[in-house]
């Protein structure tokens, strides 16, 4: 029989540990940690109308973020690689137009100060999860940081890598599962849904799931949304496009804003009924 890590340490006999106090995350006025957050976006910033109409739509359907990348992370150099300074533009004009606080990816310790001029958080992807110079220099800021756990990353790791960042003094990180490789084809990744659990009595720190890269399947979505819910998430990041098929980047895993729509409301429905608040 396989052992559980808790035999022998009389966890087994005693239950699980008691989850720690939860450490709540301010972001421009939504409690990340209290409140249940939703934030959306597409997976990158193409230009101004597809950017504006989504954060219009998601804003309509009570997210609270709009995410969008500026500059991606391909895993070819001759892929889209994101719009750059001019998405940041387009970013900030959304920011203004709907009052939605801005998540976007940062790669490189040298982009902080261009990325957040425009960034409310500093997304930090499942690629960059143990660039160490990055961590610490977002460490040294005071803006909140999404920390999406590394694809072949353990909770250890995760962990150690939001301790980079706490070191520097910067307290507000929200960990973010993605999933993680494993033999399985049938999805792009294996959404973890139980490090949501587990990392619970591990750590303070908010914890939000991202059933999008987590599956990479649109008909997926939602039922991994509902789970995460269930689980004991913080919150959802979910990708949102005007048109899937026609996206430059990750076209299979995006919900059309009506899908997005339908996926808000459950979620919410769920929230409640469990007893936690998403206003
Ligand atoms: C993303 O959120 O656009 C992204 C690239 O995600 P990940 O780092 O989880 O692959
Ligand atoms: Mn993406």
């Amino acid at each position: 029989m396989e052992r559980n890590g808790d035999f022998g340490s009389g966890r087994a006999l005693a239950g699980p540990a008691p989850p720690l106090p939860r450490r709540v995350v301010d972001v421009s006025g939504h409690a990340v940690g209290r409140d249940f957050v939703l934030i959306a976006g597409p997976c990158a910033v193409e230009s101004p109308e597809q950017t504006l109409l989504t954060a219009r739509r998601v804003k309509a359907a009570g997210a609270h973020m709009l995410r969008g990348g500026a500059f991606k992370p391909r895993t070819s150099p001759s892929a889209f690689q994101g719009l750059g300074a001019r998405a940041l533009e387009i970013l900030r004009a959304a920011r203004d137009d709907t009052g939605l606080a801005i998540v976007t990816e940062v790669m490189d310790p040298r982009q902080i100060g261009e990325i957040g001029e425009v960034a409310d958080v500093f997304q930090v992807g499942s690629r960059n999860m143990q660039n160490f110079p990055l961590l610490r220099e977002l460490g040294r800021t005071d803006r909140p940081v999404l920390l999406k756990r590394g694809m072949n990353a353990t909770l250890d790791e995760w962990l150690g890598a939001a301790d980079y960042v706490l070191a520097g003094g910067n307290d507000r990180v929200i960990l973010c599962e993605r999933g993680i490789r494993t033999f399985e084809t049938c999805t792009r990744n294996t959404l973890d849904l139980s490090i949501v659990p587990a990392a619970r009595t591990r750590t303070p720190l908010p914890v939000i799931v991202d059933p999008s890269h987590g599956t990479g399947r649109d008909d997926l979505i939602l039922p991994m949304s509902l789970a995460a819910v269930a689980a004991g998430a913080d919150g959802l990041l979910i990708e949102v496009h005007p048109d899937p098929p026609r996206a430059w980047s990750d076209a299979q895993q995006q919900l059309t804003p009506d899908a997005f729509d339908a996926l808000a409301a459950a979620v919410r429905a769920l929230v409640a009924h469990l007893g936690g608040t998403c206003p």
